[in-house]
């Protein structure tokens, strides 16, 4: 999930209040709701948390080696031009939902989102079991947004899903894997003209999400076509109405080539193919931005892309 904002609230003003609010039932005092201070930094992110992640920590592994695959699978490397993304984990659910009563009352339960405001790139979670995908895939859109800036609905969420999973694990994408087998052998067919002309996130359910990883999936790690193709679409200083199906069907990487590709990696031994080769970036730094996820993150994904169009973004 992304929100887009120029709205630059008091944000050091909102954490001070949140430090000193002693009104929930379950603030300690002494201790901010709200990590105030950073407790480590890896790449471009830095990392706010009170109980101290250290260079051990799984959240800052989990950055490391996001960074390592967005920089060999898309050239990312990280600007120095560019203020570093914020990640800020509470300590728990229920600080995180105090967080959200406070500062966005309006917005149903989630576990994390990515809020860009001006060039400054902030994410919020909290410490649960799934930390390391939530921090993956929002971190992507992070990333994503400082290397990219804006991009197509559909390419944004599809590359964030594709690397919250751990890509040294080859059997982190057999769950989705069955999912779309069980699509398809409902009748549904993919079709990337729909997903590229989806403007609003609360448009695209969960199969889209799929769908989306898919098309991703195949011009990343499939024919070296699709990822040429990629990298010149995302490197296009001017992307708005420009499509990208035209350009893979050209190459015969059509939808009928990606349910090709999604059957043979479902096959013994499909998802141990060959490694991503290595991008090198076309010059200086490239700039890169949510994985199955429960239903009510789609939910607030459309809330906010809501919130976007409210203020004109
Ligand atoms: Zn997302």
């Amino acid at each position: 999930m992304r929100i887009e904002s120029r709205r630059r609230p008091a944000v050091a003003l909102v954490l001070w209040m949140l430090a000193g609010w002693a009104g929930c039932a379950t603030f300690d005092r002494g201790k901010s709701l709200v990590p105030s201070k950073p407790s480590a930094r890896t790449g471009p992110f830095v990392i706010y948390s009170n109980t101290g992640a250290t260079g051990e920590a799984p959240a800052v592994r989990c950055l490391e080696a996001l960074e390592r695959d967005a920089g060999r699978e898309l050239g990312f490397r990280p600007s120095a031009n560019q203020s570093p993304v914020e990640i800020y984990v509470l300590d728990s659910r229920e600080d995180f939902d105090h967080f959200l009563r406070f500062y966005y009352p309006e917005l149903p339960t989630r576990r994390a989102f990515f809020i860009a405001m001006g060039s400054q790139r902030l994410v919020y979670t909290y410490a649960s079991p799934r930390l390391d995908e939530d921090l993956r895939h929002e971190a992507t859109h992070a990333m994503l947004h400082g290397a990219f800036g804006e991009m197509p609905l559909w390419l944004d969420e599809g590359l964030a899903e594709y690397f919250e999973t751990d890509r040294s694990d080859p059997g982190a994408e057999r769950k989705r894997l069955e999912l779309i087998a069980e699509d398809l052998a409902r009748g549904w067919k993919p079709d990337l003209a729909r997903l590229e002309a989806m403007a609003d996130i609360k448009q695209m359910t969960q199969r889209d999400y799929r769908e989306s990883w898919s098309w991703v999936r195949m011009m990343l790690r499939g024919p070296e076509e699709g990822r040429t193709i990629l990298m010149e679409y995302l490197g296009e200083p001017e992307r708005a109405g420009a499509r990208i199906a035209p350009r893979l069907a050209a190459a015969r990487l059509d939808e009928r080539a990606l349910v090709a590709y999604l059957d043979g990696l479902r096959k013994p031994g499909g998802l141990a193919e060959k490694p991503a080769p290595a991008v090198t970036p076309a010059s200086g730094s490239v700039r890169l931005q949510d994985s199955p996820e429960p239903p009510h993150r789609r939910t607030i994904r459309g809330f906010f892309h809501r919130i976007g169009s409210w203020i004109g973004l």
